[in-house]
């Protein structure tokens, strides 16, 4: 059981200006067989049995933060094209992703799952889109990682089917024939999808983007997530050059496309969502589609911004995402709750988000876009103790008066622990599982071994 601490639930479905649920200035949590028994103020009740107690005195425990859009295998390569657009960024870096194989995907995977995890972050959804012939079992890569840091992870098996001769932006050499990325799609699903209350693999269907993925690839990836029940994530309206190139081909704009494709719906989260009419948010909200917000990379990239408050206002999930490292060499989710904020504002005015408000997409926001809200993303009796316990008495934010202030507006608080699943994966900011020094050296030579294929 944490005793002692300021305690935010997240526990309201809906974000408001004001509030996101119940909040204690100082509560208790207590946690039984993986799983958050008891939330209320003051010190927990007696509890039958033998119990370790945390004094969480100084911290702000919160519900462990969700990333509902990431692509691992990048964190071993940081770096490239760093002052370019979405479209010249992907065409340099293609040809060197076309090089990754299962041991890279399984380094870049533990070392940027233990990086995220240091910033709070205990469910991760991984968008894998490449798959080279000579690479190996690379999905199977990323499992690995996951399992080596102990966080949760949604593999969302990518696929791309429209290389250079087929009208697309990769080059040949970097995709796949429709039916082989079908047929690895399902293959993923019988490998590692686990639907299971407490799971800790679930498996997504991700056709990477329209102009990588041909119309047929995008509607048969569709019914076979729905055949399987599984959710389905691509990346959409992230650009201006994919808008007009969406206009030029289908006549159209991404989300009309989506929707002729069978891609709006409840079972669906969509990468970015910046570019997005008053109609596109409108029916956005109406068929529950999600979108995982990534306002680092998008600032990074010079995308533009999500319209956030829009989409809330309607209903829409909204979470939030790192995105690939590649174009987002921070890789911390919990900066994204502070970079969100800002950029809401800077688009929409000082009253478009509050701090609660990213503290929700961070947390029960990325959980509605996962489909697991009865699960995770807020602390409340029966859900998973998926916890952050945040330290708030350093120098970085000792007289702050409101704790979420301190975490969304301060710099990124150091972690007394964070618990997935009721297990401390994350003590004094330090990994438990691994050693940070392996990692680094390990990732180290992943990154030589790409560049070295890249120059190659
Ligand atoms: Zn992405």
């Amino acid at each position: 059981m944490i005793e002692g601490a300021a305690v935010v639930t997240v526990d309201a479905p809906e974000p408001n200006i004001s509030a996101t649920g119940t909040e204690y200035a100082e509560g208790h949590v207590v946690i039984e067989d993986g799983r958050i028994s008891a939330v209320g103020p003051g010190a927990a009740p007696p509890q039958p049995g033998a119990v370790r107690r945390v004094d969480g005195s100084g911290c702000l425990v919160t519900p462990g933060l969700v990333n509902t859009h990431h692509h691992l295998y990048q964190w071993a390569t940081r770096g490239y094209a760093v002052d370019a657009t979405l479209f010249g960024w992907l065409t340099e870096l293609y040809p060197v992703w076309a090089g990754i194989d299962e041991e890279l995907t399984g380094s870049a995977a533990a070392a940027g799952l233990g990086w995220t995890a240091l910033s709070g972050c205990t469910t991760v959804a991984d968008h894998h889109y490449v798959f080279p012939d000579t690479g190996g079992d690379v999905l199977g890569g990323v499992v690995s990682g996951a399992e080596r840091i102990g966080v949760r992870l949604h593999a969302v098996r990518g696929s791309m089917d429209r290389g250079q001769s087929a009208g697309g932006l990769p080059p040949d050499s970097a995709v796949e024939d429709t039916e082989s990325a079908l047929r690895g799609t399902e293959d993923a699903i019988r490998r590692f999808h686990d639907p299971a209350f407490d799971s800790r693999v679930r498996v997504a269907v991700g056709p990477c983007s329209p102009f990588s993925v041909s119309g047929e690839l995008m509607r048969s990836s569709a019914e076979l997530a729905r055949r399987h029940g599984v959710r389905l994530h691509t990346h959409l309206a992230e650009t201006i050059d994919e808008l007009e190139r969406c206009d030029r081909e289908f006549g159209c704009d991404p989300v009309e496309y989506a929707e002729r494709l069978g891609w709006l719906g409840e079972d669906v989260w969509l990468a970015h969502g910046v570019h997005l009419s008053e109609r596109d948010v409108a029916r956005l909200g109406e068929t529950g589609t999600g979108v995982a917000h990534c306002p680092s990379s998008n600032g990074r990239l010079g995308a533009g911004t999500a319209p956030v408050r829009p989409l809330l206002d309607h209903n829409a999930p909204v979470g939030l995402g790192i995105d690939g490292v590649a174009s987002n060499e921070s890789g911390r989710l919990g900066d994204e709750l502070r970079q969100a904020l800002l950029l809401g504002r800077a688009r929409y005015g000082p009253d478009a988000l509050s701090v609660r408000d990213a503290l929700w997409m961070g947390t029960r926001g990325g959980a509605r876009c996962l489909g697991r809200e009865d699960e995770l993303g807020s602390l409340e009796p029966g859900k998973l103790a998926d916890i952050a316990l945040w330290d708030l008495d350093g120098l970085g934010h000792a007289g702050i008066g409101d704790p979420v202030a301190a975490l969304a507006l301060g710099p990124l608080p150091k972690l007394r622990g964070l618990l997935c699943g009721g297990e401390t994966i994350v003590a004094d900011s330090r990994l438990t599982r691994e050693s940070e020094r392996d990692l680094t050296a390990e990732l180290r030579r992943s990154c030589s071994s790409i560049a070295a294929k890249g120059v190659g």
